[in-house]
């Protein structure tokens, strides 16, 4: 059934050619016991291996049931030696990693026989040797004659019609050789073996066919068969490794070198966990940021008011010796003369309204989120004045007109005004504490308005307002909050006239308390005199409408920040070649700064996450460097699966499964740390910025996480891989 036509084989080393076969020709039958005996070196494994198709001769044929194998490509050697051939080799080479179940199961798995039935011939053959007992024994505890037994049931497991045997009785006791020679003759019965030998007593007890060799050459031959091969062609089953069969091999051989393993996993998490940790801090600080920054730009909007702040002159404007945000409950005069220099009038004009009515109708449909316009309103604030014991009058000390030309608030005018409409919602809670008395609660049905005093940081109120308020302060510093809250004044809707005009019309006014900017606000809505809330002003328009003139203020509420710095450049744009004086000025009140903050954030992760990157190609490297150890270690292993049948790809497979398996351990490892650490850097968090939970991480991110590092695992073997694959099993059979 087999026949080798002028078989040649040389090894070259250096200048050096070693005849290893030499025009060597040999045919053997069915179901035989042939020996072939010779001393070392004279080419016996060489015939073995080139009979097997592990190795191939540089001339001459091998014809397999008369099919010539000159055109035979990887993948039908692989066949013929998983399919046809039973190896036993003189050192046993057993999967030290593997149950002795397994080692004999593996031939089979590679021709996809399925698991039970697969366990069922294992265990069969495991039998018929005599080691039913020892089936899930690892190899390393058997002795030496069990061993061989072992590689004997290996080779019969797919019930091959060929079982080379080279020095299958090398390394054992006489006794023991004696049984396995007995077993390898009882295999003999229904199979072709051929078995090399250097005994030749041994040799002519068991075999039927004695073939000597030397130098390469066929020196005598007992019984030499030229019958002639029956043409009956070979037909074999394809062999492929199964991903679950490369799986748990890779996942025992990691078993047995567990220590290792871990600590390549934990080296190659580092830098998964150094990148998630970035990537939760850096998405929780963004978050809230971008929190903060709806919060205020819902509550901040662009402000363009009849006045404009000269802010630098503000900022370089403080007193040193008052204390800030004092507990006291008194107010400080402040004589406010030097302040007017800070203000500059911001003229609002027709041109400006359509300008901005414009882009609301326009492009502000995207931009914008609301619209607020201030009207002027004709009214008067009036306060009693005692001319004498007896005798007194209400005169104005705040004036507005929807004629703007004639607003005034004589006789006591400050530039500022006395008189305004306080911010609703969320930018009064923010920017103002109310540190004495209560909020305004108005009944504007029964002519009743409340109204707040509002105080600097330093509790300091203007001079011009006390006055007003109809406080002497010629020889006083301070005033008590308790002396202010609930003076009363009256608020007449129309033009008030001295002479004509009826004060049982206006409504009443009462201070209910006093209201200061938070120590947290960063934003200057600077007012110092009396605050009424919108109510007031709706229910002027509502029942005084025709007392309402021109728009006084406009308030623009962008949708988000890259929306205000469009609406910013658009009123911007309005201002480009006029004169300073005729610029109108907004305000943006929310602070630039939450969108700086925002940027550099994500600059640092970028860095951070680049230097962790580092990490991770350390990691990776530290992989590579294990597998090609892995590699080296596994030689013998590698030749035993080729032996078995085992192509490259599942060679590089069961590595590659190997790294997978690495790669998902480190990036699993990576995220659960990082989610455990991430307990203790929330808390450190909470402990000193006061914000919970803050940093999270992104499920997503952990997935992908995950990936890279199971990737970067891959691709850091996949060159040792590769070169495992490319061993030739010749070679790897022959390390020690
Ligand atoms: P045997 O099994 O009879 O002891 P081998 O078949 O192993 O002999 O070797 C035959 C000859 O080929 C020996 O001289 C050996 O040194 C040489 N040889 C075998 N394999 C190699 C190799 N990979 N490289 C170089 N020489 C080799
Ligand atoms: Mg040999």
């Amino acid at each position: 059934m087999l026949k080798l036509v002028n078989i040649s084989k040389s090894y070259t080393i250096g200048d050096f050619n070693q005849n290893a076969l030499d025009n060597l020709s040999v045919e053997f039958k069915s179901k035989d016991f042939v020996a072939i005996l010779g001393p070392s070196g004279c080419g016996k494994t060489t015939l073995l291996n080139v009979i097997g198709g592990l190795d191939h001769a540089d001339k001459g044929d091998l014809l397999i049931n008369g099919r010539s194998t000159k055109d035979f490509k990887d993948g039908d050697w692989d066949m013929y030696r998983n399919n046809s051939i039973g190896f036993i080799f003189q050192s046993h080479n057993l999967i030290t990693h593997l149950s002795v179940l397994q080692n004999v199961e593996m031939g089979l798995s590679l021709s996809g026989v399925s698991k039970a039935e697969r366990t069922q011939r294992a265990t069969e053959v495991l039998e018929r040797v005599g080691l039913k007992d020892h089936i899930h024994k690892r190899p390393n505890q058997l002795s030496g004659g069990q061993s061989q037994r072992v590689a004997i049931a290996r080779a019969l497991a797919n019930n091959p019609e060929i079982i080379l045997a080279d020095e299958p009785t090398g390394s054992l006791d006489s006794e023991t050789s004696v049984q396995i020679m007995e077993l390898i003759k009882e295999i003999a019965k229904e199979k072709l073996v051929i078995l090399v030998t250097h005994d030749s007593e041994l040799a002519k007890n068991y075999a039927s066919r004695l073939i000597r060799l030397k130098d390469g050459q066929i020196t005598s031959d007992s019984k030499p068969e030229e019958a002639g091969a029956k043409n009956g062609g070979i037909k074999f089953k394809k062999t492929a490794m199964s991903f679950k069969t490369a799986f748990i091999s890779s996942l025992n051989n990691i078993r047995t070198k567990l220590g290792r393993t871990i600590l390549t996993a934990l080296a190659g998490s580092i830098g998964i966990i150094g990148i998630a940790l970035i990537l939760s801090l850096s998405n929780g600080l963004d978050q809230q940021i971008s929190n903060f920054e709806q919060d205020t730009l819902s509550g901040y909007p662009i402000s363009i008011t009849e006045s404009k702040l000269d802010f630098e002159k503000m900022m370089n404007y403080s007193q040193e010796d008052l204390v800030s945000y004092p507990e006291t409950d008194s107010a400080i005069i402040f004589d406010e003369s030097q302040l007017t220099s800070f203000l500059q009038p911001n003229t609002i004009t027709d041109d400006y309204i359509q300008y901005v009515e414009d882009y609301v109708a326009g492009d502000g449909q995207t931009t914008l989120a609301g619209v607020k316009y201030q009207y002027y309103t004709n009214m008067s604030l009036l306060k009693y004045f005692e001319i004498s014991d007896t005798a007194g009058a209400y005169m104005p000390i705040y004036q507005e007109s929807t004629d703007s030309e004639d607003s005034s608030s004589s006789p006591y005018a400050t530039a500022m005004n006395l008189f305004t409409l306080l911010p609703d919602g969320t930018v009064f809670d923010k920017n103002y504490d109310l540190i004495y008395g209560n909020l305004p609660i108005n009944d504007l049905a029964n002519g009743q308005v409340q109204v707040v005093l509002v105080v600097d940081e330093y509790n300091r109120i203007f001079k011009s307002t006390l006055e007003a308020l109809g406080f002497d302060t010629t020889d006083i510093t301070q005033v008590n909050f308790n002396d202010i809250v609930g003076t009363e004044l009256k608020l007449y809707i129309g033009t008030y006239d001295v002479l004509t005009s009826d004060v049982n019309d206006a409504m009443t006014v009462t201070i209910s308390g006093i209201i200061r900017q938070k120590e947290s606000s960063n934003v200057s809505l600077l007012y110092n005199g009396l605050g009424y809330t919108s109510d007031v002003t709706s229910y002027i328009s509502e029942n005084y409408p025709d007392e309402v003139g021109a728009i006084k203020s406009i308030q623009l509420y962008p949708n988000d920040f890259d929306s205000k710095e469009l609406v910013k450049a658009h009123l911007d744009a309005y201002n480009t070649d006029l004169p300073e004086s005729a610029k109108v000025e907004y305000i943006d009140q929310a602070a630039t700064i939450t969108a700086m903050v925002g940027g550099v954030i994500d600059t640092i992760s970028i860095v951070l996450i680049a230097f962790t990157a580092v990490s991770l190609v350390v990691s990776s490297i530290m992989i590579s460097i294990i597998t090609y150890v892995s590699v080296i270690e596994r030689t013998k292993e590698i030749g035993v699966l080729r032996a078995l049948g085992a192509r490259k790809k599942d060679i590089s497979r069961i590595f590659n499964v190997e790294n997978i398996i690495i790669g998902f351990g480190a990036g699993f490892t990576g995220i659960l740390v990082s989610a455990l650490l991430l307990i203790p850097i929330n808390l450190i968090i909470e402990h000193f910025a006061n914000m919970a939970n803050v940093a999270s991480l992104n499920p997503l991110a952990a997935i992908i996480l995950i990936l890279i590092s199971v990737f970067l695992a891959v691709v850091a073997g996949l060159l040792p891989a590769r070169m495992a694959a490319k061993k030739d099993p010749v070679v790897a059979l022959r390390t020690e």
